[in-house]
């Protein structure tokens, strides 16, 4: 008989079984059904792992989009500064770049995948991998255990599912424990990809390019939805990805699932008002006479990619002489640079998305411990709850403030 079963050993779940065990639960089990544990972890942040984020308390929350209030005690009992000294402690240093994110200094993933997995160890959790779970062992609404895919039963007081989201499913997030907290009577909200690129209707020829310091808007229904500033790529043809496109994709998913008009616009000279633009516009005019082509005015003003995209929008021919253009003709280069438009057509899968939107219910678990309010002895920490954050560090900070939660009121409540 275990004090408590972890079920998934990603990050929530290595923080909470190591967190019990430390705390004073006797026996921790925690089953991965992979080779090893933490297969995702080994891959966040381009192999570099974005470990949490330097911002304010405020900051932080503001950029968890779904379940922040349900976040909140959790984030209190570990917060970003808590993980900073964690994984300090752990002998990985971290460095701090642009925009607060945190990253080993070693630039490797792994070194914070395998540093979380000795100290579980450390702390006296035994783990299993090869261990699928299959389901969960419960009778008069108390836990009693779980049932591997072998048919083993094994018994314990406490079982936490961590077993992720379905993003990336090669890494073994593939949704069971969705479905074992389904089977024991909780809620799940519809999942959808989050952090994912998006499909939209460009000129081929895109492919590889990639754009900084613009801005993103999102518009719905003709109705603006969501800005962002930084930058963003053309990942293949008719998909856009990077940060701000990930960033305003929770959006657009939702949209599009719901049928809605959904257009991005890119407005590639944000510094410069339109007014600005126009002036810029016309001063370049001069300084390059009138008897040269409107392509070499594009030189100026845009990388080679885009020069005849961007023609074609403003319904401008790259040949056209400089002192051709009427006042109509700059306008409508102006609106193209600033406002250059194209309808998302749809978003791209699970296995291309960061994180899952959606998950478990929370209005039926408790935030204060993550304890199921239908079955005692049942709980739940990481990307299975329907939370959800930005990209920047927030959602493996997430899993180990909710793992640390229910770890600690696993071992409370022996
Ligand atoms: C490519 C990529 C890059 C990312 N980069 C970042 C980043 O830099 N910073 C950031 O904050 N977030 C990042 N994320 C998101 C972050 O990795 C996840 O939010 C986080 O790993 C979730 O942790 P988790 O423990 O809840 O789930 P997971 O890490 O998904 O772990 C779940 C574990 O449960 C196991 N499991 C599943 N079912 C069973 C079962 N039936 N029996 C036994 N075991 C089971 C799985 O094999 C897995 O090991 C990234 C995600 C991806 C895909």
């Amino acid at each position: 008989m275990y004090d408590l079963i972890v079920v998934g050993g990603g990050v929530a779940g290595l923080m909470a079984a190591g967190t019990a065990s430390s705390s004073g639960a006797r026996r921790v089990l925690l089953l991965e059904k992979m080779e090893k544990p933490a297969r995702k972890l080994r891959i966040t942040g381009k192999g570099r792992c974005n470990v949490t984020n330097d911002r304010s308390r405020e900051e932080f929350l503001a950029k968890v989009r779904q379940g922040t209030e349900f976040f909140k005690p959790a984030f209190e009992a570990f917060d970003n500064r808590a993980t900073m000294r964690f994984v300090g402690a752990l002998g990985v240093p971290l460095v701090c770049e642009r925009g607060g994110r945190l990253f080993p200094a070693s630039g490797r993933a792994w070194d914070v995948a395998n540093a979380l997995v000795s100290w579980a160890e450390r702390c006296g959790v035994e783990i299993r991998c090869h261990a699928p779970v299959a389901s969960l062992m419960i009778s008069d609404d108390l836990i009693r255990g779980v049932i591997l895919e072998s048919g083993e039963h094994v018994s314990a007081k406490a079982v936490l599912l961590a077993t992720g989201g379905v993003s990336y499913p090669a890494t073994g997030s593939t949704g069971e424990g969705h479905e074992m907290a389904y089977e024991a009577g909780h809620r799940i909200e519809p999942l959808r990809p989050s952090l994912v690129p998006l499909e939209i209707s460009v000129p081929a020829g895109l492919k590889g390019l990639a754009l900084r310091n613009v801005e993103l808007s999102l518009v719905v229904d003709g109705e603006a939805a969501e800005r962002r500033f930084g930058e963003m790529e053309f990942t293949a043809d008719g998909v856009m990805g990077g940060a701000i496109v990930l960033q305003v994709s929770r959006t657009a998913v939702d949209a599009v699932a719901d049928g809605r008009r959904v257009e991005a616009v890119i407005d590639l000279k944000p510094a410069l008002s339109a007014e600005k633009l126009r002036n810029r516009i016309e001063r370049e005019i001069s300084g390059l006479g009138g008897d040269a082509p409107v392509k070499v005015l594009l030189q100026k003003l845009l990388p080679p990619q885009l020069r005849t995209v961007i023609a074609q929008e403003a319904g401008l021919s790259v040949s056209k002489t400089l002192d051709s253009l009427s006042a109509a003709d700059s306008e409508r280069l102006v609106g193209a640079l600033k406002g250059w438009r194209f309808p998302v057509r749809d978003y791209r899968p699970f296995t291309e998305a960061i994180v899952t939107a959606g998950g478990v219910d929370l209005s039926e678990v408790d935030p204060r411990t993550m304890e199921s309010l239908k079955i005692k002895g049942l709980y739940f920490a990481g990307e299975l709850l329907d939370i959800d954050a930005d990209t920047g560090g927030y959602n493996i900070q997430v899993a180990l403030s909710t793992g640390y939660l229910a770890g600690k009121a696993v071992a409370g409540g022996k």
